[in-house]
């Protein structure tokens, strides 16, 4: 006989950004949700009830894009519009930390997003030991295993060995596996094409980060640019510049068959905002990582207009201005630097359209039946007053279950 199921009840659920529930209530079972509605109607159905009090239930918030092994980096580097000094910092960096770090600086970022009411994360992994840091924090996590094959200094990782890794987590875990192409200018074309073929074979998602700088694109259409002086030491003899924007050059390499899950876009326009779209990709603005490296304004606006979702993620603690992981602050940033975005808009970047991103829709990011058990309490001062209300700076998560079971709050961590 099946168990019985668990109800959670709350003052107000908020099962999508469209829409909530006074008096509301959650019955899942098995890490799933079984049916949303007033707890009215669902209490007969449930075995053990429990009630979060003055909160508003909403789905786990998702984080679309971190990585989380660079935790201990906070407060380690200063903001600097300096992105390729910056990159090249990074190695150095995780030489000097010591055995075990970055399983403890992933475990302490995952437990860090749960507290603020995240409960999935995209997570680009560049040290394997950061999965089981990952693991023990008790997040939902895709481990994005990340490639870079860009002579000595910016390689790590040949695309064999993340598909390994990727394929041996599996799918249907709390830990799942995908693949972390790092960007068009630190993979080859053959390591693109490759990776999309396997990827598609063993149904992974994959990620990359595109369009994060304009030295990108100066690269790959004329191999000139802020990256030149560095880059040409490390192609290839020979290596010619695609002729394409990062984005059209993916499109041509056949890597946009297919969507994506794309970290950044910040110098996304004309073709390039066409190719993403046809993909059916979904890109990631990180609010907090593109004040550090003061990028221009972000292409919300256009990108939205065209029909690419656009999800919200933390991007790491080596280059975030609070030297603080929460998707809430994500939110509020996001809120002061584009007033004219509404409140649910923002609620549905940092929850449907994450989930979308990572091949998750209708799964995370949402409170249905079906859906897993990931959900979050939030206590705002004067109580729940619409997605709005996620945006106020006195807001605090209450508690954080991740399939069903409680990760942060009263009882948790
Ligand atoms: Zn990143």
């Amino acid at each position: 006989m099946a168990p019985r199921p668990s109800l959670w009840r709350a003052r107000t659920v908020v099962p999508d950004p469209a829409s909530s529930i006074e008096d509301g209530a959650v019955l899942h079972r098995d890490g799933r949700v079984l049916a949303v509605g007033r707890y009215a109607d669902l209490r007969r159905e449930g075995g053990r009830a429990e009630d979060l009090g003055e909160v508003a239930l909403l789905p786990g918030l998702v984080n679309a894009h971190a990585h989380l092994d660079l935790t201990g980096a906070r407060g380690r580097f200063a903001p600097s519009s300096d992105f390729l000094a910056w990159i090249l910092l990074l190695r150095p960096f995780r030489e000097s930390e010591g055995p075990g770090a970055a399983a403890r600086a992933a475990e302490e970022g995952g437990r860090e997003l749960l507290a603020g009411g995240c409960t999935l994360v995209a997570d680009m992994v560049y040290e394997e030991g950061a999965v089981e840091g990952l693991r023990r924090s008790g997040i939902r996590a895709q481990a994005h295993h990340e490639v870079l094959e860009l002579g000595p200094a910016l390689a790590h990782r040949p695309l064999r060995r993340a598909l390994e890794l990727s394929r041996a987590e599996g799918t249907g875990g709390l830990l799942a596996g995908a693949l972390g192409l790092h960007s068009p200018w630190t993979c080859s074309a053959e390591v693109i094409r490759r990776g999309a073929a396997e990827a598609r074979a063993l149904r992974l998602p994959v990620s990359m980060h595109l369009a994060e700088t304009r030295m990108e694109s100066d690269w790959l259409l004329r191999g000139e640019g802020g990256f030149a002086p560095a880059l040409r030491n490390l192609v290839p003899p020979g290596w010619t510049p695609p002729g394409a924007g990062p984005a059209a050059w993916l499109r041509g390499l056949g890597f946009l068959d297919e969507p994506r899950l794309l970290a950044h876009g910040n110098h996304l326009e004309g073709e390039g905002i066409d190719a993403v779209r046809d993909s059916g990709s979904v890109v990631v603005h990180c609010p907090g990582s593109h004040a550090f490296f003061s990028h221009d304004r972000h292409p919300v606006a256009a990108l939205a207009a065209a029909g690419i979702p656009v999800a919200l993620g933390t991007d790491s603690l080596a280059s975030h201005p609070d030297g603080v992981l929460s998707m809430t602050g994500e939110m509020r940033r996001l809120a002061a630097r584009e007033p004219s975005l509404e409140p649910r808009e923002i609620l549905a970047m940092a929850t449907v359209n994450g989930a979308e991103g990572m091949g998750l829709a209708g799964l995370a990011g949402v409170l249905a039946p079906g859906s897993f058990a990931d959900a979050a309490a939030f206590a705002a001062p004067g109580g729940w007053k619409g997605p709005a209300t996620l945006l106020d700076p006195d807001l605090r998560c209450t508690a954080a279950f991740v399939g069903g079971v409680l990760r942060h709050g009263p009882k948790g961590n």
